[in-house]
């Protein structure tokens, strides 16, 4: 098996979102940059994320497409990646293709004979198709050790059976620290418990990566040393900590070429950047699926006046209106910000912002790919979580790495409408702490401590680049 020059081959199949598409084509770069060689499967409509980094790479990365049933589980047509889907029947419809695929994996697995397969946790047949051709299926997470612990415990203990609100604190038993949660920072797929659909789907999912090979992870030992061993002991799955995977983006081409074209010549963005101060310019952005309602984006453009800071700010649109940004901004807001604050609509380059010198602070909505970028650029963050395993990341960032703070979005939920506004006074407030309050240079400091044990980390013989290259000796092996 493997390919006619004996070299070792991996198979990426990742989910179609740009939060697992993205790290995909990282980890890919990675595996190539061990010798191996790596073909990503992709839909017509996401390979272009793939297609321009990997010119480059020679004959190393390549790329299989393949149809997106969109038509047969009743999406509209060019539904492909899940940054277009709205609400929970067309989330419903979005898994429904996805769970389409199995057939489409088969196929790719049995042409390519690949060495292995890396799969996301969405596809819970991938870890059979593995076996049917006897390779080992590794599970791609898009999360880290100390989300991992929690959700784990979740399951196990069920603490929130306890409390008698949604907003009544409870404790997460034995984990390496002492955490309170709320029911309201808990996924409501946990809450609901087994009868929904999509419990269902996740107990299968979970189950198949209970079955598969192992775990990899974007992020790296030293970032979570506690909850990496915990996580491992209590759940006996292995792990290898490969991450930041974003740190593979070296040169300013690399980082304009990763993901999605950018809404702004990059170009210019850094002339931008270029001319401010260091640490002078605050990034705000929430990554390619979590939306605001027009009263919240409307507060954010206060709060941002009115904290006196430079800014960055990556708007994608909002729940209300899909495209009337003149609505959201406070009056003549463009004319007065004009020189000081810089918005994007659409898409940011955002490794190339968060790694520019001018770039002092983050406000994320705790996807843990821009928690990883924010932790590898040494940037405070002020935490402001939307869904899945957010929370649980503004935690670990506010109370374990004490590298941020929360701006207060404590009643969120799937639906962003069901959210309340966060007031345009807790933004600013957040904003200022990060970037000029006493405790901003003491949040920086540790930052910059954690950016550079990021970078010690992927280099040769650090803990991530050691791990990786542990997991593709032993994968050759196989079966031993
Ligand atoms: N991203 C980007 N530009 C944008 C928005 C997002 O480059 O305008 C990238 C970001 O760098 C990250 C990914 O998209 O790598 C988003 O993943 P994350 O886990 O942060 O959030 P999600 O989009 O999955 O909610």
């Amino acid at each position: 098996m493997g390919s006619k020059d004996g070299k070792f081959r991996v198979l990426f199949f990742p989910l179609m979102a740009y939060g697992h598409l993205i790290p995909t084509l990282d980890i890919a770069r990675l595996f190539a940059s061990h010798g191996a060689k790596a073909t990503i499967a992709a839909t017509p409509l996401n390979a272009p994320v793939f297609a321009r980094a990997i010119e480059k790479c020679g004959t190393e990365i390549s790329i299989e497409v393949f149809p997106f049933p969109s038509k047969e589980a009743g999406l509209p047509e060019g539904v492909e990646n899940f940054e277009y889907v709205r609400g929970a029947e067309m989330t419903n419809k979005f898994f429904k293709a996805v769970d389409m695929l199995e057939e489409t994996l088969e196929r790719f697995v049995e042409q390519l004979r690949p060495n292995c397969l890396v799969a996301d946790l969405f596809f819970p047949w991938s870890t059979h198709i593995a076996a049917k051709f006897n390779i080992p299926r590794l599970v791609f997470h898009g999360t880290g050790s100390f989300s991992f612990s929690v959700s784990e415990n979740l399951m196990l203990y069920e603490p929130y059976k306890n409390a008698s609100s949604d907003d009544e604190e409870f404790m997460v038993p034995n984990l390496p620290d002492e955490i309170k949660l709320t029911r309201y920072q808990i996924p409501e797929l946990v809450l609901l418990g087994a009868d929904t659909e999509l419990m269902r789907f996740a107990k299968l999912a979970i189950e198949s990566e209970r079955r598969s090979y192992g775990i990899i992870l974007n992020s790296f030992y030293e970032l979570e040393p506690a909850y990496v061993d915990y996580y491992r002991k209590i759940s006996g799955r292995r792990t290898w900590q490969i991450g930041p995977v974003s740190l593979c983006n070296r040169s300013i081409e690399d980082k304009v070429q990763r993901g999605k074209k950018a809404s702004i010549d990059e170009y210019d963005c850094m002339k931008w950047l270029d001319s401010k101060e260091p640490n002078s310019v605050i990034y705000i952005c929430f990554g390619s699926i979590a939306m605001y309602s027009a009263a919240q984006l409307h507060e954010i453009a206060h709060a941002l006046e009115a904290s006196g800071q430079q800014f960055i700010w990556v708007v994608r649109g909002c729940t209300d209106q899909e495209s009337n940004y003149q609505e959201w901004f406070p009056k003549d807001f463009e004319t007065r910000i004009e020189g000081k604050g810089l918005i994007i609509r659409g898409w940011a380059p955002q490794v190339l912002i968060l790694d520019h010198k001018s770039t002092g602070g983050f406000v994320t909505h705790c996807g843990w790919n821009s928690i990883m970028e924010g932790i590898s650029a040494g940037l405070p963050m002020v935490t402001w979580p939307f869904f899945a395993d957010q929370s649980y990341n503004e935690i670990f960032v506010t109370q374990i790495l004490k590298t941020g703070v929360a701006v207060g979005a404590k009643q969120w939920r799937e639906a962003a409408s069901e959210s309340p506004v966060v007031k345009r006074e807790a933004i600013e407030k957040a904003v200022r702490q990060i970037m000029v309050a006493e405790e901003a240079e003491e949040m920086r400091n540790r930052a910059r401590k954690l950016k550079e044990m990021a970078r010690r980390a992927v280099e040769e013989a650090g803990s991530s680049y050691s791990d990786l290259s542990a997991l593709i000796q032993e994968l050759s092996c196989y079966p031993a």
